[in-house]
């Protein structure tokens, strides 16, 4: 099977999924979208109003900007994979539980297995925790992990992790913005370095 029919594979099983109670709630689950050969895997948090109607990831305005911080460093959407920690909407957006995310991030691991990412960029409190957590790194809030390169074993493959805000808190904070302007600036920098854009 090649990479895409894996992750169609994954994704026929996250929409039928029945494992949390979001399925009870959710237009549609949003498995995940973009290039399965793709070095570059962003994870965000959970759908949002949009997502949920539209089925695909960041299409709402927290995704517009997601797609100016992707052409600050050379990509389109299309050219990366872009993930979350939950599949389905939590109702009126709120956090994912720890049984939901305990539920759900099965999925996440075998896209990650599938493709293979050289670099995961986490987006957020949610997505940084529970990467930091799969390789023992101390997680005190994304404030502090924010804008920095960690090389590190993530399901048995080297793979550098690069935490930064989440793009929606772009949308209520200017200092927010700016932050993730500067982070995507050193990521720009990272990839030209080895050379991947
Ligand atoms: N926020 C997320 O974390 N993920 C989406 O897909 C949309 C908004």
């Amino acid at each position: 099977m090649s990479e895409k029919e894996f992750l169609d594979a994954i994704a026929a099983k996250i929409i039928v999924c029945r494992k949390c109670e979001l399925w009870k709630t959710r237009k549609n689950a949003v498995p995940g979208d973009g290039s399965p050969e793709s070095q570059i895997m962003f994870i965000g948090e959970a759908p949002g109003y949009w997502e949920d109607i539209k089925g695909k990831p960041f299409v709402g305005a927290a995704g517009k900007f997601l797609d100016a911080l992707l052409s600050e460093i050379g990509f389109a959407r299309q050219n990366v994979f872009i993930g979350n920690i939950l599949k389905c909407r939590p109702p009126r957006n709120r956090e994912p539980l720890p049984d939901e995310i305990q539920k759900c991030t099965p999925y996440l691991d075998s896209q990650i297995r599938v493709i293979q990412p050289k670099y995961i960029i986490t987006l957020g409190n949610y997505s940084t925790g529970y990467i930091f957590s799969k390789v023992a790194l101390p997680f005190s809030g994304i404030t502090q992990a924010h804008g920095k390169l960690y090389e590190k074993s993530v399901l048995g493959k080297r793979i550098t992790i690069f935490p930064t805000f989440h793009p929606a808190a772009s949308l209520y904070s200017t200092i927010y913005k700016e932050q993730l302007i500067r982070d995507f600036r050193t990521l720009r920098h990272e990839l030209q370095r080895k050379r991947i854009v």
